[in-house]
């Protein structure tokens, strides 16, 4: 059912101590919306970010997240961790501070196949794969066409679950053919939280993914794109979007980790739930 997203972050002192939204749905019945999952964010190891995945988890758990998948850049990006460090984030707690803790990547698609720079061996081996064009690795050629291929030929990988920030207008994309893509693979497009800020021109692009998404009844995913703690768990500019274009609560799986796990598990066989012991 449509509904109205509204953001009620509140912040003491300079900390976000609470994140919740609420979606009052029409016709008189209002239910609390909260995004307890945040599918993107990146940590010093990134060689650009500024917080430690212990100062990530500290936040995400201050401010009631559940889940948080740690997606540092793929090795292809200057600064980024060696294909080792990946492979190493089994030695992580699948718990910290009570947030189940995601061992992820964003790859980067480096070139107009469609190509990422990790093998698929390695993505494997990972709990939550995303890819995204990025301008720093691969020169944009300004061909809609390309870039179109480009991304489906990612989202038909059978490693890759996700493409970050689609709506970057400078990989444009023919946005009808992508969605029906993500529809075909059951994969997942991105509604980023960041690109407002550093995307320029991506609004539209965004709203137009999520209009094509809710019409195509298929879910998407809600990142921050947090370079900084304080930014973990931020949705303000994503909500913005859907609530633009009525998107219904239902298809966005940061709702609940249950919700997003299984879909990760109807993509391709992993499990979520084996303890591991420590
Ligand atoms: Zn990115
Ligand atoms: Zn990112």
């Amino acid at each position: 059912m449509a509904g109205v997203w509204t953001n009620l972050v509140s912040y003491t002192f300079d900390f976000p101590s609470a994140v919740t939204y609420n979606v009052s749905v029409k016709e008189g019945r209002s239910v609390e919306l909260k995004l307890i999952v945040d599918t993107h964010m990146h940590t010093i190891a990134s060689g650009h970010a500024f917080s430690t995945i212990l100062e990530m988890v500290a936040a995400a758990a201050e401010k009631g997240l559940e889940m948080i998948a740690i997606t540092e850049h793929g090795p292809a990006m200057e600064g980024a961790p060696v294909p080792m460090y990946f492979s190493a984030l089994s030695l992580l707690p699948e718990k910290i501070y009570g947030v189940r803790v995601l061992r992820g990547i964003e790859a980067n698609i480096i070139d107009y196949d469609g190509n990422v720079d990790m093998p698929n061996k390695a993505l494997e081996r990972l709990d939550f794969v995303m890819a995204g064009f990025h301008d720093v690795v691969l020169p944009p050629c300004g061909n809609v066409a390309a870039n179109t291929r480009a991304m489906i030929a990612a989202l038909a990988n059978p490693m890759i679950d996700a493409i970050s920030h689609p709506g970057n207008p400078v990989f444009q994309v023919d946005i009808e053919s992508v969605t029906a893509a993500a529809k075909e693979y059951g994969k997942l497009l991105e509604i980023n939280n960041n690109s407002p800020n550093v995307r320029a021109g991506s609004q539209r692009n965004c709203h137009s993914i999520a209009a094509a998404c809710r019409d195509l009844k298929i879910p998407v995913i809600c990142g921050s794109d947090a370079h900084f703690s304080f930014d973990a768990g931020v949705f303000t500019n994503a909500l913005k979007i859907l609530e633009s274009v009525d998107f219904p609560e239902k298809l966005v799986l940061n709702t609940s980790p249950k919700k997003l796990t299984r879909h990760l598990e109807s993509i391709r066989k992993r499990s979520f739930t084996k303890k591991k012991k420590r």
